[in-house]
């Protein structure tokens, strides 16, 4: 039997109708959740980032505002403009957009976030919340891959977990939420040996690698929930013809456009797999759902004792 295809997209719109809720009753108690990102130079793929974001925003009634220093901006000017939205009491997210310039110490950049607001769920402080069991700031991907499995009723407890990556924004959260929800989860990276023998074991499979199809159908036990993190841009026929050969719709979109957008999972793996995110329209949605998700709570958080009782679950 083909995997059920879980539909990101559809997920996502749930959560952002449940976070323009949310945001309608914090408006009853006069706070509107605010979001500023600092966009630097013009790196057109950023741009349609952060573009989706703030139109997310204004979608479910958050407050948002763009700042955008030149390519040339330098580290210590960075730092005034993330110290001065540090202090802002309307601001409750700040996104810095990476990558940043190579004259930039975005490490330094990112330090500077007041945890409290750090949307993205990347300063060390919230890393240690998160490994410690503490309320704080989740990463948005990861934290996307939880909702996808908790809202397609994919059991998590007691079951065995593969996550393949270990990056500190996709990877470690991931398995570090999936332990935290009672899996039991090994973690694979390029030094992994039998990385298919490994991932096998699983009953739920996460691929946050950035290779193309990398996971085959031989990784893949029958009946896993494969979780494809994965956003891979492909522009060579033969590539392309090696996922979707004989798929014709995808064939005309790619001729159309000179590229198409695969995961880390091969499409193939959807004949042995119980459950399946497809790319795109799978993980991808969430990340900008839960960085709604995100804004508000550290909103709820950081000005809770404004908010009345009953909106602050
Ligand atoms: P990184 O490059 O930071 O990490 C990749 C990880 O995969 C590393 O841990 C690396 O191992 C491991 N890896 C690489 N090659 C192999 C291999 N041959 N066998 C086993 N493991 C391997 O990537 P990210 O975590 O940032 O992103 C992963 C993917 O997720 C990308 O495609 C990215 O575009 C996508 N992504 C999607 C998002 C979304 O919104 N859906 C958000 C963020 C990322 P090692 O540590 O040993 O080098």
């Amino acid at each position: 039997m083909p995997a059920t295809i879980l539909d990101g997209t559809k997920i996502a719109q749930q959560i952002r109708a449940e976070v323009a809720e949310e945001v309608k009753a914090l408006a009853a108690a006069n706070l509107r959740p605010g979001l500023a990102v600092l966009l630097v130079g013009h790196n057109p793929a950023s741009e349609i980032y952060v573009r989706g974001k703030i139109k997310a925003c204004e979608e479910v009634g958050i407050y948002s505002e763009t700042l955008t220093p030149p390519e040339s901006v330098t580290t210590s000017e960075l730092l005034a403009h993330v110290s001065e939205l540090n202090r802002r009491d309307d601001i409750d997210g700040i996104l810095v957009q990476l990558p940043l310039p190579p004259q930039v110490d975005a490490k330094k950049v990112l330090l500077a976030v007041e945890p409290a607001k750090d949307v993205d769920g990347f300063h060390p402080m919230n890393v240690g919340f998160l490994s410690t069991q503490r309320p704080g700031l989740v990463p948005c991907t990861p934290a996307g891959v939880m909702e996808i499995l908790r809202r397609s009723q994919i059991p998590v407890t007691g079951r065995e977990a593969v996550v393949v990556g270990r990056s500190d924004i996709v990877g470690k959260p991931v398995a570090m939420l999936l332990t935290n929800a009672n899996a039991t989860v090994t973690i694979c990276h390029s030094k992994t040996h039998d990385l298919a023998g490994v991932c096998r074991r699983a009953d739920i499979l996460v691929a946050a690698i950035g290779r193309a199809g990398m996971i085959t159908r031989d990784f893949v036990k029958p009946g896993t929930a494969v979780i494809d993190v994965g956003i891979n841009t492909v522009t060579d026929p033969a590539e392309f013809r090696r996922f979707f050969a004989g798929n014709t719709k995808r064939e005309e979109a790619f001729y159309k456009k000179g590229s198409t957008l695969v995961g880390d999972v091969h499409p193939e793996v959807a004949e042995v797999a119980g459950a399946l995110t497809p790319v795109p329209g799978g993980v991808g949605p969430l990340t900008i759902a839960m960085l709604m998700f995100n804004t508000v709570k550290a909103a709820k958080m950081r000005r809770g004792s404004r908010v009345p009782e009953m909106s602050r679950a």
